[in-house]
Parts: C-alpha cells; structure tokens; sequence
C-alpha cells in the first residue's frame, strides 16, 4: 500500500513536474471484489507504463491524501490569479476613483459659473430696482364711464404694420409769396376770436378766414408707447355739441395694425400726457389710416378696405351716417408720399367738413370734395394740378388746401396752395419742420388755429398764422 502511495504521490510530483510526461486517474469497480478501484497511471521515462497496482482501502486513503494535495494546489493557484485578479480590480478602483475626482471638480466649475451668472443677474435686478424705486408713478385715475381704461400703451404687439411706402419730394416753390405773406403780418397785434363756441387767441391778430402765412415750430404733447402708436391721428373738436365731450376732449387713433377699432377719448390734454384715457370707444368698422377726424361731436373716417366713409356718433357711440365717395381710390391706390394707405383724407375748416383724394379719372391728381357733415354726400369737386403721391399731406384752411412737400425732412415746406374759390394752384414755400422725422398725419383745427400732427410716434401741434388774402401781393 504505502509503496502505491509513493508511487502515486512520486507520480503526482512527476505528473507536475515532468516534462512531456502524463498522469491519469481512473476509477472502476472490481467486479471480483466489490470494491471501487482507482488506477492511477503515469509514463515512465524508460517505459509506457507504470506496473499494476491493486486496490483496496488504504489506496482510497492515498487518493484522498493526492487529493487534499491536489486541492492545496488548486487553491495555492487560484490564491495567485486571485491576487492578480485582486492587483487589476484594485487598478480599476483607482481610474474609478480618478473619474469620480474629475466628473466632481467638472461640476464644480459649472456650478461656479452658474454662480457667477446668478451673481451678475442679481447684480442687474438691483439696478433696475432702483431704476424703477426713481421712476414716478402714474396714477391713473378710475373710470368714470363704462369702458375700461385701456391705454394704448398697454396694447403692444397688436396687429402688424400698413404697407408703406417711401417717395420723398421736395417740391420747389416760388420765394414771391412767402415773401409777401410774412410782410402781411408784420404790423398785426394779438385780437381774440370766437370759432364754435371758443375764445381762441390770434397773435397775428387778423379774425375770420385767411391765406396761410407760417407755421411754428411744433409743440409735443405726448410720445406713443407701443408700436401701435407709430402713427395715428388726433385730434379736439373744433366744434363740440356738448357733455360728455368738450372743446378740451382730446381724441385719439392708435393706427398701425390691422383692425383698428379704438378711439381713445381723453378728458384734456394734461390726461393725455398722463397716458390713462377716460374711455375707450369701440368702433363698428375698422379704421383705414390716419385720414380720420372729429367735428361736431362726430368722428369721420374711412373704412378699411373701402371708399366707405363713416359718421360715427361720440355721444350715442353709433354710426350716424354710411356713404361711399365716389370713384375714390383706396387702399393704395392714391395715398401720400408716404404710404401707409392714406387714400382718404378728411379734414376740417372754417368752412366746414372736406375729403382729400383722388380718381382713376383724375390720374393721381388730388381731388377735393366738400361734404355734408350730416349725410356725407359730395356737395361739391375739385381736381388739382397737384399729384397726390408726390406730397407728404395735406389739409384745409378756409376752403384752401394745402400740401406738406415731404413727411421726413426736418426742414421741409408747405409748397402747394390750392383755392376753392378761384378753382387755381399756386406754389409756395412756408417752411414746416417735421421734428420726428416720420409725419404721418397733419389736421388742422379751426377752432385754436393749429395743426395737429402725428410724428413718428409723437402727437405734436403747431401754432399757425393766417393773413388777409387781399394783402398778399
Ligand atoms: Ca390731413
């Protein structure tokens, strides 16, 4: 037994350590003795085989002593690959600790940033805390009427833009008859006159009706907000009919957009420049431009997309009268110098209620209609010299027209004259500034004697002087 053995565990250590050699162990059962029998088999350097061995218990002892040795083995093996394996998952750790350190400082700096951009935006919040603790305050004073107070101001990004169009002219005039006018006035003093009910103040001291003489420097009354206002109309009633609405109503046409629908009424002009209407009326049909105004307690303007002029009733905020003005060119067709389908220019005079446009028939030529502020029939047509595209616009003094050579230049002239009396244009040249650079609407108001003008943005007025025609040369 003890020499299987140590053949075995010879074997063994030759089976390990032999080179070339090879050992096997088989297992069976002895059909003779009953019992299992391991044949452990390795080659002799000298011979292919190792002599026979028997088996019994003792052998199963030896096996059983080869195998712890085996097992010893096998775990002194698997102990160095661990320590391997061990070695390469430390390693691993590391670069994983490594990327960990990187990711963190990474997000540091991003928090660093997000910091210093909080930082920077706090920063801009307390300057324009400030800002707004040094801004006064409006105090918009509750409604008195109905409607809710809407500012114009507050209607930002309603609806888009006119078309518009840019033809600058500058027409030459003769010098003659600016020349004479100034010479009319110069010996005049300040009289009082009376037009519709106001005390009105005339420091070129002539009363009654005239011929155009100059035009002062305007005067801002208040700057639009919101795109809305980059050009509009307004106006005071020459000729009011009486409460809610006076000689010191201010009304008001935001229009640039689409549907324009509001007319803004204002109790004065401090309330104006203060920005809070005291009512908003709802207009049933949509405004066309900035050719509208407002006599005797009614607002006249176009409708858009039409040759349809409308009687709008302020007191009873009602359409008083529905008429279209024939063969008028619209929405485009025949506008001012500057676009923005001003076709249709109503206006208002010592004489009453007029429109200015053109025809197909007149060819762009500058018709002049007197209306009925009633019914808004056509009582009566002018055809002009003048081509309605070529002049900045236009308004009327005692049955006369007059046109605005440019809508941009700051130093511009009023450089045609039309008379409805003797059917005749003349050229002339009283100078006209338009400060703002953008004059989209020019009215005149015969009741104070001023032109009302709306100036890229600002509602502005200017201080006219009127003379005898007889004493112009
Ligand atoms: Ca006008």
């Amino acid at each position: 037994m003890w020499f299987r053995l140590a053949v075995g565990l010879c074997c063994l250590v030759l089976g390990c350590q032999g080179q070339g050699r090879s050992a096997s162990l088989r297992r069976a059962n002895d059909d003779f003795t009953g019992r299992c029998q391991y044949t452990f088999t390795v080659d002799s350097p000298a011979e292919s085989s190792c002599p026979q061995a028997g088996a019994g218990g003792p052998e199963d002892e030896g096996v059983r002593t080869r195998l712890t040795l085996l097992e010893a083995l096998v775990s002194r093996l698997m102990g160095e690959r661990g320590g391997v394996a061990g070695e390469a998952g430390l390693r691993t750790a590391e670069e994983e600790e490594e990327e960990k350190v990187s990711q963190l400082q990474q997000d540091k700096e991003h928090l660093s940033r997000q910091v210093q951009d909080l930082q920077r935006r706090l920063e801009e919040l307390t300057v324009e805390t400030e800002q707004l603790r040094q801004r006064p305050c409006h105090q918009p004073q509750p409604p008195r009427l109905s409607t809710p107070d809407i500012d114009p101001a507050f209607q930002l990004g309603s609806g888009a833009f006119q078309e518009m169009k840019a033809e600058l002219s500058e027409v030459p005039a003769p010098p003659q008859i600016q020349q004479g006018q100034n010479q009319a006035i110069t010996s005049t003093k300040a009289q009082t006159t009376s037009i519709g009910g106001l005390s009105l103040s005339d420091d070129s001291g002539f009363i009654g009706c005239g011929v155009l003489v100059s035009v002062q420097p305007p005067v801002t009354h208040r700057k639009a907000d919101s795109i809305t206002g980059k050009y509009g109309a307004w106006f005071q009633d020459p000729e009011p009919l009486g409460p809610p609405y006076g000689p010191k109503t201010v009304w008001r046409i935001d229009a640039v957009g689409k549907e324009v629908k509001q007319l803004f009424a204002y109790e004065d002009m401090e309330q104006l420049i203060r920005g809070f209407p005291m009512k908003v009326l709802p207009l049933p049909d949509a405004v066309e431009s900035t050719g509208a105004t407002v006599y005797r307690g009614s607002l006249y303007y176009q409708r858009r997309l039409s040759r349809t002029l409308i009687r709008y009733d302020v007191a009873t905020e009602s359409v008083a009268a529905r008429m279209d003005l024939p063969h008028a060119g619209f929405h485009g067709q025949h506008p001012y110098s500057w676009g923005g389908y001003t076709d249709i220019d109503l206006a208002v005079d010592e004489r009453g209620l007029w429109a200015i446009y053109s025809t197909s028939k007149a060819k762009g030529a500058i018709v002049i209609a007197k209306l009925d502020p009633e019914s808004l029939e056509v009582t009566k047509t002018w055809e002009t010299n003048i081509r309605k595209n070529t002049v900045a616009n236009g308004f009327m003094v005692c049955g006369r027209l007059y046109t605005v050579a440019s809508y941009s230049l700051p130093n511009t002239t009023i450089s045609y004259m039309f008379d409805t009396d003797t059917n005749q244009s003349s050229g002339i040249s009283i100078p006209f500034n338009n400060r703002y650079h953008y004059n989209s609407m020019i009215d005149y108001n015969p009741g104070n004697k001023k032109l009302y003008a709306w100036d890229n943005y600002h509602m502005v007025t200017y201080d006219v002087k009127l003379a005898q025609s007889d004493s112009i040369p």
